[in-house]
Parts: C-alpha cells; structure tokens; sequence
C-alpha cells in the first residue's frame, strides 16, 4: 500500500550534508517527494510502500552523516500525490528560526587524500572542503545558511565546481564554501610591510622562512596564527620577546599523532580529541627531553598540544618538514585575534616577518579551544572554534535573555527556548580590541541566531565594561548576577538540574553582595536565588590588583593577618627575601585601610601559599601561581592535611561559616622551619583545601538537607582540586556535580548569568 509521511527534523541538519543522505536514502527505497531546509531544520515527504516508507524511517536516524544532530524528529501521515521522483527543493525562509549553524570542522580525510593526491585538481590546493568539513560559523552572515549568506558569495563557482554543488550524488552537493584553484580563494604572502611578495609557491616560501627561524602569521579559520619553529630557541623567544607574552604557554601544532605521541603522554581518550573534527588545543602531560624548546612552556608539566585543521595547516607543515610548530593567536596579549588581511599587518607589524594570508573574508573572530582531561572527563578551558555555536541543550524551556558574561576570559550568551548559545572566547574587555569583539559578538548571535530578547543579564560588579555596557542599553530590562552564583548556575544547567544545590565557588575575583572581593564560597544557591553558608575568612588586598599581579602581598597580607607584624621574626627564607620597605608600606595600607579591599578568594589563598613557599612571587599572567603550584606537587603522595577552623558567624543573609585559615599557616610555617619540601608542602595544602571545603560542605549539608553539590569556578581548573574535592565530596555521600562542556571559569559565567536571569 502506497503511504505518504511528512518529517520535520530539527537539530543540526544543515550544512552538514544532510539533504544529499536523504536523497540517497528516498533512492534506495525507491521513494518519491522532496527535501528541504527550513528554518526549523529540514522537511522531508516521501512516498511509497508503506514497509519501504517505515525501512526509509528507521534508517534515517540509524546513518546520519557523522556532523549531523538530530535533536527531534515529527512525523504526520499525509495524503498521496502523483510526485513522481525524490526532489531537493531551494530553502525557504520563515519567521521563526530553530535551526542551528555547525561550527567551523577540519578538514576531513576524503579531502585530504585529495590535497596530496598530484593527479587531483586540487592537489595542494589550501582551500579544498566538503560537506563533511572546512569553515562554517565564521564564514556566515545570516540563515538560511547558504552560498549568498557566506564571506565565499564573492567566488562565482567554476563549471566544475557548480557540477558537484548540483549533484546530489556528490559529496559536495550544497558544500557552500566549495571551491578548487580556478573558481576560490588563495594564499598570498606579504612581506613585514604588507607588501604582496613576488612567490611562484607562497606557502613554500612561508615553510622556508619558518625553517630559517623566522615568525610568520598566518590566516587559519577564525583569525590569524602567529607560527614559528616550536623546536627553535631562539625563534620561541623572538616570538616572545615582539609579542610581549612572558611565560605564558604557547600552543604547538603537530604534524600527526605520531609526532604528539613523541612530546607528550597519550592515552586512547586524549589520542581520539586530538583528531576529533573539532580538533581542540588538548593540554597533555609533557615527556622529558623533548626536541620541543624549553621557553614554549616554561614551568609546566603540561604542553598545549593541536593537530592541522585547514587544509593550509597541512600543506605547511608537511612542506616545512618541522615536527612543531609554535601556534598563537595573531595579537598582542589579551586581544583578540586579528582576521582581515591589512587589520593583521598594522597589528602585528613588528612581530611577524611575513604573511601568509587569502582573500576569503572572516567574518567573525574565533579562537581556537582548549581543553584538558580530569578526573576521566573532557573539561573546556576555553570553548571556542569547533565547539562555537552548537549550544548547549537544557532540560525544559527558558525565557529569551542575552547575557554578557563577566570581565576576564569573556564570553556572551544568548538563551532560548531549551538551548543555550555561548559565543567564542572573546577576552578580557579591559582591552580595547575585546570589547570591540564583545559587542561585535552580541549584535552576530542574536542575528544568525534571529533572537532578541528583553532580559539582560549582567555581573554584579558596577565596574566590568560588561556591565557598563548593559546598563546602557535602553527597552530591555536589566538583571545583575552575583558572580559565584552565575559560576553554580552555569553548572547546574549544564548537568540539568533544578531545585536548590550546595554549591562550592572557587576562583579569583568576583563582586560579592557586600562589596567584597569573594572567590571561596560555599553557597545554598537555585536560579532564582541563593544564600552564602560558607566563605574563606576575609583578609586584605593590599593594593588592590597589584595584590593579583604580586602573590607575595598576599602572602604578607596573611601572615599579617594571623601572626600580626611579629611574622617578620620567623626565620623563613621568605622573610629573608621580603623588601622591608615595600613590607613596612604593605603594612601600614592595610593597618590605615588604605586600597586594601577585604577579600575571601581561593586564588589569592593559593597566591599566598605559592608565594611563602618560594613557588612564585610575581607573575606574568592570570593565574600563574596557582598553575606552578599546582605543578610544584609533582606526584608527591604525603597524606597530610593542612587543617582550618570552621566559625560560625553571622552576615546579612543570616547564619555564615567562617573557613579560619590560621591553623593552616600555623602548620605550614612549622613545615618551612624545618625544611620540608616545596612538594610536600604543595601536597599538604591542597590536601587542606580539599578538607576544608568538603567539611563545609558537610556543615552546610546539614544545616539545609541539600545532597547535590555542584563544583564551579576558575580555580577547578586545578585537576586535583577538582578531581580531589570530587571524590571526597563522593566518599561522604554527596551527589557531586561539575563542569565539562561548559568552562569552569569566567568563560562559563555569561550561560549561569543567563539561567539565573530566565530562571
Ligand atoms: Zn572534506
Ligand atoms: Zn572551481
Ligand atoms: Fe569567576
């Protein structure tokens, strides 16, 4: 008996070589009708016998293209017509847009035994993409996502090149960016000045430049690279010199896994994230003696490690013979990554040498991921390029609210419905750069996106361009977040959970309720609302942000604290190496209350440790004591616990525990007087750490009946933090909740801003 189904699917079916699987699939099953994309996803009729129908149905799901997400599937019996053929119909446009945008894939193995096959039209051409990869989010303008709504409208397709784009039978029917070396973009290299240089083969000349030690920026998917010679000493440190980026790690791209295999330790899990289509930069643990130069990762156990996602990547490397190349972002520290050509030249003229850059335009900026594997799961540093803009799906319906994020790492969100989109990293929006990106970012979302809300979300801080920003804006109705309770909503949303949890907030900075700097919270928090139970007892930034860039003020500030000014008399090499001068002011700000701000952070707790150790007295970049503390442990296994004073006292939201440190310093500085060492005496704070939030945990366990802890913030980044306190929160019972797909840190705060908001 003759049927005939209608389908609506929703998801990610667009652009990812959906409609030629459909057409093939109608085929086989000798089924008449159409495909076409909506705003929703795809609609698809088919007619026939009704067992070949059902078979076409089962099928469907069972053998999607590997880039595809179904995330709901209508089907509505209809009445028969006299279609005799399975057609794809041209897209049509409607008021509601439902679908999602693939982020940017690399290139897919199809096209790369192409790229180095000689009898291939486009062998070696840098551009070559399919259905299955190439650019996506960065290239588009609007939806429906087609050729005119891309940066690629500008290449009219060549006679061969429209022969695979209309052939259904083609993997690259509708690949909107396809293109070959007659019809597409292509590569140019520039001198230093920007000036075209006379190539016959530019991107073998830019590997030979690389080869001769010299610093090449080259135009990638979201933004341009700075590269170098990763084995090179010296290239590393002219690169770091021009970019004046001290000590923070540089990114390395390899040529295969083979090569990862040889700088770092892999297993399975790792071995499948490096060449996932989304190919992330995946921090691994660093073998010794690698040919990797020293200054790419100074002070790290750990080497950010990626594999060549575009076409260009491959070519370079393979022609450039050099097992790694030093790949970071084409700025200056803490802006954002140049994408246009002569944007490129003016802002890193005086860094680059040459470079190497096309004719295919960006349209939005989008740096490249990084993730890390802790306690068995893959957790985001930052989720940018590959990950940007699927969403991340809730589990019931929200109101429509933009959320602005915070001010370091930042990201924006916009939510709806049951999805919730985080934008690529943007940055720290104290930078001039960034914020033009942050805006930039906001009006993007909501346009390929269609949604504009009425709720705004943003920190409670009066101060972050963030806020700033969205108290400026007029018809839409602000809502200010407090920061910790963003970082436990953002958890709670990723692991759809509703109701009231124990959350534990560890990080940096955030503006507290009380005009203090918070960062080590322990909250009763839902999305509506939360109270504070537990906080690390209050004591002094002396100066403010120079307390941040200066661990060894806080290390004073707690010494001071607990000891008075007596400490100065400990025979600790720390004392011998503290300026009495600078120590005395210290001391006297903080005695007069002057730019001292009172603050309850983990990571300035962690600054002051590091620095009383010797670890680290001032750093080079966020978070950079916490990290070499972190590494000073190495697999130094003591069992002893630091132990703090848990007191209760009260604050304006009533009954609030104080975590005393006092007892902590007292024991580590009995340690410093008798020589133990640097990795015993890591070991044993983080032990205390571990200790004193898990007891509070249990104290705030029993003051609300709550079970479920969520664990959120920048300090989680921390792999044995996390996976510590994880398991010890576990051993007592605790249902433990934590972040994966969403950053940790600031960069998840803009989806927490959101679900507090619409919550
Ligand atoms: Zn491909
Ligand atoms: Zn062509
Ligand atoms: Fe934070």
């Amino acid at each position: 008996m003759q049927v005939r189904k209608r389908i609506h699917v929703s998801g990610i079916v667009q652009g990812v070589g959906f409609r030629p699987y459909v057409y093939r699939l109608a085929d086989a099953h000798h089924l008449s009708g159409h495909i076409a994309n909506n705003a929703a996803g795809v609609v698809i009729e088919v007619q026939g016998l009704d067992a070949a129908v059902a078979e076409f149905l089962r099928a469907l799901q069972s053998g999607a293209p590997p880039l595809a997400l179904i995330t709901d599937l209508q089907v509505a019996e209809i009445a028969c017509n006299g279609d005799a053929a399975f057609t794809i119909l041209p897209s049509e446009k409607s008021e509601t847009v439902r679908t999602l945008i693939l982020p940017d894939i690399a290139t897919c193995d199809d096209c790369l035994r192409e790229l180095f096959d000689p009898s291939d039209r486009r062998y070696l051409y840098p551009f070559i993409n399919c259905t299955n990869c190439g650019p996506r989010f960065t290239i588009i303008r609007g939806l429906p996502y087609d050729r005119p709504q891309t940066s690629m409208s500008i290449f009219p397709m060549c006679p061969q090149c429209q022969a695979e784009y209309d052939n259904p039978r083609n993997r690259r029917f509708h690949a909107q960016p396809n293109a070959c070396p007659d019809c597409g973009p292509r590569v140019e290299l520039l001198d230093a000045a920007g000036h075209a240089l006379a190539s016959a083969d530019d991107v073998a000349d830019a590997a030979e430049l690389l080869r001769a030690g010299s610093i090449v920026a080259v135009k990638g998917l979201g933004g341009f690279h700075l590269a170098a010679d990763a084995t090179n000493a010296v290239a590393v440190e002219r690169l770091r010199d021009r970019k004046h980026r001290v000590e923070k790690p540089f990114a390395v791209m390899v040529p295969d896994i083979t090569a990862a295999e040889s700088f770092c330790e892999l297993n399975a899990e790792d071995r499948a994230l490096l060449s996932s289509p989304r190919r992330p930069i995946v921090l691994l643990p660093r073998k010794p003696n690698g040919a990797i130069a020293d200054s790419v990762a100074p002070f790290q156990s750990t080497l950010g490690i990626f594999l060549p996602y575009t076409p260009l990547h491959h070519i370079l490397l393979q022609k450039s013979k050099l097992p790694a190349l030093v790949m970071t972002s084409g700025n200056l520290s803490e802006e954002p990554i140049a994408i246009a050509n002569s944007e490129a030249v003016s802002r890193l003229s005086g860094i680059a040498d040459a470079f190497l850059g096309n004719n295919r335009e960006i349209l939005l900026r989008c740096d490249d991921s990084v993730v890390r594997r802790i306690a068995g799961r893959t957790r985001h540093l930052r989720r940018s390029r590959g990950y940007v803009p699927v969403p991340v799906f809730l589990h019931r319906e929200f109101p429509a609210v933009l959320a602005v994020g915070g001010e370091l790492k930042n990201t924006i969100c916009v939510l709806n419905g049951r999805q919730a989109f985080l934008s690529q990293h943007i940055g720290d929006l104290e930078n001039a750069e960034a914020f033009g990106l942050f805006r930039e970012a906001i009006a993007h979302m909501q346009n390929i996106l269609e949604v504009h809300p009425s709720i705004l979300a943003h920190d409670l801080h009066p101060d972050y361009f963030s806020t700033r920003w969205a108290l400026a804006q007029t018809g839409m109705r602000a809502i200010a977040v407090q920061h910790h309770h963003a970082h436990i909503a953002s958890c709670m949303a990723e692991n759809h959970l509703d109701g009231h949890v124990i959350g534990i907030a560890l990080d940096g900075t955030g503006y507290g309720t009380d005009g203090c700097v918070w960062g080590g919270e322990v909250l009763l928090a839902g999305y509506e609302s939360f109270t504070r139970a537990a906080h690390l007892a209050n004591v002094p930034m002396p100066g403010g942000a120079a307390a941040i860039r200066q661990p060894w003020r806080m290390a004073v500030s707690y010494l001071a604290s607990h000891f008075g000014e007596k400490f100065g008399d400990l025979p600790i090499e720390f004392n011998h190496w503290l300026d009495r001068t600078k120590t005395n002011t210290l001391l006297k700000m903080m005695k007069e209350n002057i730019n001292s701000p009172l603050t309850s952070s983990c990571g300035r707790l962690f600054d002051a440790v590091a620095a009383l150790i010797g670890v680290r007295r001032y750093i080079n970049y966020e978070g950079q004591a916490a990290i070499e503390l972190e590494t000073a442990m190495g697999n130094c296994n003591d069992a002893l616990c630091y132990p703090v004073g848990l007191r209760p006292s009260s604050s304006i939201n009533g009954a609030c525990t104080q975590i005393d440190t006092r007892p902590m310093f007292e024991n580590l500085l009995r340690d410093l007087q008798s020589q133990v060492s640097v990795p015993v005496l890591s070991r044993r704070f983080h032990n205390g750490v571990v200790e004193a939030f898990a007891r509070a945990a249990e104290l705030a366990r029993h003051q609300s009946a709550l079970n479920r802890v969520c664990l959120s913030g920048g300090s989680f980044q921390n792999a044995f933090l996390l996976e510590h306190l994880a398991q010890r929160l576990a051993s007592s019972g605790f249902e433990v909740f934590s972040q994966s797909e969403v950053p940790t840190g600031d960069g998840g705060l803009s989806l927490g801003q959101a679900m507090v908001a619409g919550g």
